[in-house]
């Protein structure tokens, strides 16, 4: 594709605790100019990955903060000719994990968006304050370019209130924000926006549902182009069971474990997020192709995937219901696109509601793999926050 003269360069941004991964694009052509990744920012053998023209360079340098991995980033933009000059980058879009109620859409980036994203840090500890050093990084080394906050939450908003109130008492919500909001926005929206570009009709005559299924997974219900539910709830760790995530649980088996095994709030919560899911369950690996291979001749490594499974097909079946009429089912995320076992067991033996899978399709990874009579399709779309983030960077700002 060639680029129009009017197109900008776009960098889209996702900044972790100790990584800022990010892909520079040509739009509205929508064409990828390199993307790369910095790991282990803070320690001396960092190491930065960016690919380009079919070329990949890596280096292990010493960086000590975002800032520098920001700095090395945009060094290496113009030392591999990737632009001439960095004020070509118009616009730089940011993930933010935790945007409240107070997005329901991307937003610019001024003082205010600031205040709230710090303000909504407590809901979101762990990734508000990166993705802020993220932002403050830019910020410093663009000044001019527009900068836009998108959300995982935001495209959650539309949810109507009994699906996001939690049956406790309301005057936590009002005093603290607890309901659902939901994460992976910006993939449910991107992955149901493609497949109705795909087959050419309106997404708001679509009712769809999108499995984002990676080492962390959700579902969501999509009515007309709006969420209407999702798994994840007030935290990322509701919903399906995930790599190392349990998901939803029984509540009560917190204060149990508490007392019998003299466990902390906080060890408690690090067994949910991070010893739990496939690894929990199997003992063995939070990698689905690793659960796989070593279902054939272990148990507990079957074990997990049948439950994992299950609990992909507990939502599927909760958010046919939910729509009414469903369109399609679409599947994405590392597990979601790769793995065709799994897009096979969640969907088998749903012939009664009309859903029939055309395994040979399904094996030789065509995007459709329903059946002619199939009266809901199921897809496989592969994902790309990066370029939903620069669309909107191109949306918002203009
Ligand atoms: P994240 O949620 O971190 O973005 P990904 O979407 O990249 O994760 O998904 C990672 C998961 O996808 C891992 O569990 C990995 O084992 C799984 N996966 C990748 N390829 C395959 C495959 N061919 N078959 C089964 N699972 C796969």
């Amino acid at each position: 594709m060639s680029l129009n003269e009017t197109s900008q360069k776009i960098i889209a941004i996702n900044a972790g605790s100790s990584s800022l991964k990010f892909q520079l694009f040509s739009m509205p052509d929508e064409v990828s100019l390199c993307q790369g990744l910095v790991e282990r920012i803070g320690l001396a053998d960092a190491i930065f990955t960016m690919k380009f023209n079919g070329q990949k360079v890596s280096k292990t340098i010493s960086i000590a903060n975002h800032q520098q991995a920001v700095d090395m980033l945009l060094t290496s933009l113009i030392e591999y000719r990737i632009v001439a000059d960095l004020k070509e980058i118009q616009g730089v879009g940011h993930r933010v994990a935790h945007g409240g109620e107070y997005f329901p859409d991307s937003a610019i980036i001024n003082d205010d968006t600031i205040e709230k994203i710090t303000r909504l840090s407590d809901l979101a500890p762990l990734h508000n304050p990166v993705n802020l050093t993220g932002i403050h990084a830019f910020k410093q080394a663009l000044p001019d370019a527009k900068a836009v906050a998108v959300f995982d939450t935001s495209f959650h908003q539309t949810m109507a209130k009994p699906d996001y109130i939690y049956p406790i008492p309301y005057e936590y919500y009002r005093k603290h924000g607890i309901r659902r909001y939901g994460f992976h926005g910006t993939s449910h929206k991107y992955v149901a926006n493609h497949y109705a570009e795909m087959i050419g009709k309106p997404i708001a005559d679509l009712n769809l549902i999108t499995c984002h299924l990676g080492n962390g997974s959700s579902i969501c219900a999509i009515k007309g182009g709006e969420s209407v539910h999702t798994s994840m709830g007030f935290t990322p760790l509701a919903g399906v069971m995930m790599g190392t995530r349990c998901g939803d649980i029984d509540p009560s088996i917190l204060p149990f474990l508490a007392e019998k095994e003299s466990l902390t709030l906080s060890q408690l919560n690090e067994m949910m997020n991070s010893r739990s899911g496939f690894l929990g369950v199997s003992e063995l690996s939070h990698d689905c192709r690793d659960i796989q291979q070593a279902s054939k001749t272990n148990q507990q490594a079957k074990l997990a995937l049948d439950m994992f499974v299950e609990r992909v097909r507990a939502y599927v079946g909760q958010y046919l219901v939910k729509l009414g009429r469903v369109d399609a089912i679409l599947f994405t995320g590392g597990i979601g696109e790769n793995s065709t076992d799994i897009r096979e067991s969640v969907c088998c033996s749903l012939e009664p509601l009309g859903i029939f899978v055309d395994v040979n399709k399904n094996r030789s990874k065509s995007t459709i793999f329903s059946t002619q009579e199939s009266s809901i399709s199921l897809a496989v779309i592969e994902t790309n926050e990066e370029l939903m983030i620069a669309k909107d960077v191109m949306r918002v700002s203009l």
